[in-house]
């Protein structure tokens, strides 16, 4: 079902390459979720990144889950 646009700027994620923009801005072929440069690949290519993104984010976020907090501060040298 259709969801009702705003008219607002908010910042986007570009489901292809997770680059972050603005949608709507006025003469930017952007869509909602794809940045001006991912709009015009062929679909079949934006498939394809858009897997690969979706990839990356799942293993930046094990990565994150992986690393030590940064409990104490870098030692001086
Ligand atoms: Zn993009």
């Amino acid at each position: 079902m259709p969801t009702p646009t705003t008219s607002g700027q908010r910042p986007r994620t570009c489901r292809a390459c997770g680059k972050k923009f603005e949608y709507p801005v006025k003469g930017n072929p952007a869509t909602r979720h794809h940045c001006e440069e991912c709009v015009t690949l062929p679909a079949e290519t934006r498939k394809v990144l858009e897997k690969l993104n979706t990839r990356i984010s799942q293993l930046e976020l094990q990565l994150r889950r992986l690393q030590p907090k940064p409990a104490a501060p870098p030692a001086a040298s």
